[in-house]
């Protein structure tokens, strides 16, 4: 944690009640039993106290994962388990007749989706969400499922050979620090945040085995860049470079050991690992070589000289503004004379009609030029650098037949001030959230009432109506915002906030703090109140580039710079058209095509959980947790799953559904297993003249399913 750092943004409610003490008395089980439920569905009663017990008792013995019916939760340990996740333990688990039997693990879920992807008939494939609040444990879990997979679904060949450095799998690992060094930072929250997402593709070929692998990221936090919250850090690679570089190439990169940069706060909290070496290295492995390596690194160092230079006021208004401190080697590092960055920087170019008008730009206009230089270039680096990583890593599409996806999102993000970055973030949540509930609760219930089960629903909170409120059409918060960024003026954030209101007002989703002098708008989000600030927020959605600052780097002498800015392709908005692509448009379908993929894939769920915010091992803070399970909606999870069937498996042609009629019980309950038995048709069983016969084919069912079967005795 930064050192001075005290303010915990997300604190929860103190006042509420203790929904440990409102339902101690509803506790039904041996609370010595606790730690011993593997799964949160054989709880009784369920509710949120006896699972956060349940989850107490078990984080106390160090059992950090827990089934809850469909979905894992996985714990925080926050300190290094000693071969919890070693090669022996995924072996364990990889050779297991039934992985399921054995200790809740994130290998079960690695493991069944391995398991899964080949299908009875054809291929699924298979995607591994993660999900949860900043520092729960998303990245580590996506990590270890990696190396699950590069173990496990290594070719023999790559097993045994020395030589695992030109190893697909060994690559695709190695893509992993690369793009946390570029794209993770150390926040309030978490040392190590991603400030981005990533969908990760792991190429499976008939034989199931690795064979490559693609990464698509999503929204990186850029103006992290130029702006670093307070107490927080920028990118890694930045400390890294200042860590671990060598003189030489300090000197190359003009950073000498004792020069400070505006851009690179809380420097001497030495948090972070020695990451460069490894960064260095994982460039090597991937096929970056030592000039591109050089190029890349020149690039960020003329970003953190960018960050020292500064505009001293003009007083008059048709001078350029003077450079207050002049980085010497800025322009060098980026390859572009320094005297046309200067001016670039310092004057706007304007066309009026056939002619070019210069205009002075004023102090703060400077900052800001200077700012979104440094945001475009990181982040088309980084969008370089993904690009890269694919092209190396990716297979040919006629050598994989199927993928495993993992997905890596932030997760639900409420701060004191909230913007544009917050919206998006929750957002994405919004839509997960909505993919797991329409996937799994309303599926399953839909599914049940289709059977003709006598079901009794379970309320769980559909996020239709928010969603609708954020992205609907004809108009929504998105389509104003989008509105409000294409019109050629400066936006008025007083008068976005009445239109917000006189448009949207009759959401139930959006509200306003009346007495606030702030112009705000606040959301109902499923996992809570986010009040976003509407101030710099259209900016923000326009994330223009003046074309000058485009033009400049075109020419750069860096041939990174130059390749990346030259490609007519690359697409960045400019204040040139006024039809460019807002930050919102490009983000909401990068999420549509991701909810497209996911929807043709089985998914996984793995919710981590952030046991303590301070970070402290072994630590389990009720409250945090509670507010945790609720937001992710946990117990309805497990309510549905408790009350529903444990498997599910499609029936190849000649099997049938059995439904067993229970004797003591009416309730019909459906048996989900594949049983080949002698009735010639599934309507020979669907009357309850046939419960005899279904008796008489139990002892067969029995025999044949067992494993079926085993799961519903244990649900009765
Ligand atoms: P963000 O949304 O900010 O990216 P995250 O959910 O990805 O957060 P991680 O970076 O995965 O969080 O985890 C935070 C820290 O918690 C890790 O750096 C690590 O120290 C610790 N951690 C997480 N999971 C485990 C685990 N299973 N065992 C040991 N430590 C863990
Ligand atoms: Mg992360």
């Amino acid at each position: 944690q930064v050192k001075g750092v005290t303010q915990r943004v997300h604190s929860p409610d103190q006042s509420r009640n203790d929904p440990l003490e409102d339902d101690v008395q509803a506790f039904l089980i041996d609370e010595d039993q606790l730690h011993t439920f593997d799964d949160l569905t054989k709880v009784n009663p369920v509710t949120p106290a006896t699972v956060l017990k349940c989850l107490q008792a078990r984080y106390s013995l160090k059992v950090f994962y827990t089934h809850a019916g469909c979905t894992l939760v996985a714990l925080n340990p926050f300190q290094a388990i000693p071969d919890l996740y070693s090669v022996d333990v995924m072996k364990e688990y990889h050779y297991a007749t039934q992985p399921q039997e054995f200790k809740p693990h994130i290998f079960i879920v690695a493991e069944e989706a391995y398991r899964n992807v080949q299908g009875q008939l054809e291929p699924v494939n298979q995607s591994l969400v993660v999900s949860g609040e900043s520092g729960a444990g998303k990245t580590w879990t996506s990590r270890c499922l990696m190396k699950y997979y590069a173990t496990v679904a290594a070719s023999a060949q790559a097993v045994s050979s020395q030589d695992a450095v030109e190893r697909i799998e060994r690559r695709v690992l190695d893509s992993n620090p690369l793009m946390e060094a570029f794209g993770n930072a150390c926040t309030l929250r978490n040392n190590n945040s991603s400030r981005f997402g990533k969908y990760i593709q792991l190429q499976m070929n008939r034989a199931q085995l690795l064979v490559g692998a693609s990464v698509q990221t999503y929204l990186l936090e850029k103006t992290r860049v130029a702006c670093q919250p307070a107490n927080e850090r920028n990118f890694h690679i930045f400390y890294q470079m200042m860590k671990g570089a060598t003189d030489e190439q300090r000197t190359d990169w003009k950073m000498p050991q004792d020069q400070c940069f505006v851009w690179l706060p809380n420097c001497e909290n030495q948090i972070e690992e020695d990451g460069f070496l490894e960064t260095a290295e994982a460039m090597v492995h991937l096929g970056i070589d030592a000039e591109r390596q050089r190029q890349i690194f020149r690039v960020l160092a003329g970003i953190l000289q960018l960050g020292n230079v500064s505009f001293c006021s003009s007083t008059n208004e048709s001078q350029p503004c003077d450079l207050d401190q002049v980085s010497e080697g800025t322009g060098e590092l980026l390859g572009v004379p320094a005297e046309e960055l200067c001016r670039c920087l310092r004057v706007r170019t304007l066309k009026a009609g056939k002619q070019n008008v210069l205009k002075p730009c004023s102090q703060a206009e400077c900052g800001v030029r200077r700012d979104c230089l440094a945001k475009v270039i990181y982040g088309q680096l980084f969008e370089w650098l993904v690009t890269f990583i694919n092209s190396c890593i990716c297979a040919d599409q006629s050598k994989w037949c199927n993928f495993i996806g993992v997905l890596d999102v932030y997760g639900f993000e409420c701060f004191q001030i909230n913007n544009l970055e917050q919206l998006c973030i929750n957002y994405a949540n919004e839509k997960l959230q909505q993919h797991f509930v329409a996937h799994y609760l309303r599926a399953q219930q839909e599914e049940y009432v289709s059977e003709g089960l006598e079901w009794s629903f379970i309320k769980y909170q559909d996020n239709q109506s928010c969603l609708d409120l954020l992205e609907g059409s004809p108009i929504s918060v998105f389509s104003l915002l989008n509105e409000e960024s294409r019109l050629n003026r400066a936006s008025d954030s007083t008068a976005l906030r009445g239109r917000l209101e006189k448009e949207l007002g009759g959401n139930d989703n959006i509200c306003w703090d009346k007495f606030s002098k702030v112009p705000h708008f606040t959301v109902a989000h499923y996992a809570g109140k986010v009040s976003y600030q509407l101030e710099g927020m259209v900016e923000k959605n326009k994330d223009p580039v003046p074309p000058e600052l485009i033009g400049l780097l075109e020419k750069s002498d860096n041939l990174l710079l130059h390749e990346i800015f030259s490609d007519k392709e690359t697409e960045i908005p400019h204040s040139k058209g006024l039809s460019r692509v807002t930050v919102i448009s490009k983000f909401k379908n990068s999420l549509e095509n991701l909810m497209k993929l996911l929807l043709t894939t089985a998914p996984h769920y793995t919710r981590c959980i952030k046991p303590n915010s301070d970070c402290r091992p072994l630590t389990f803070k009720n409250r945090e947790v509670i507010l945790q399970l609720e937001a992710c909606g946990i117990v309805e999870t497990i309510h549905i799953s408790a009350a529903g069937f444990p498997i599910r498996c499609s029936f190849p042609p000649h099997t049938l559904v059995v439904r067993y009629f229970s004797k003591d019980e009416l309730t019909p309950k459906l048996l989900p297993g594949v049983c080949r038995c002698d009735v010639s048709t599934q309507s020979d069983l669907s009357n309850s003249s046939q419960l005899d016969l279904l008796e008489d084919h139990r002892g067969k069912i029995l025999s044949r399913c067992a494993f079926t079967i085993q799961c519903c005795w244990l649900r009765h």
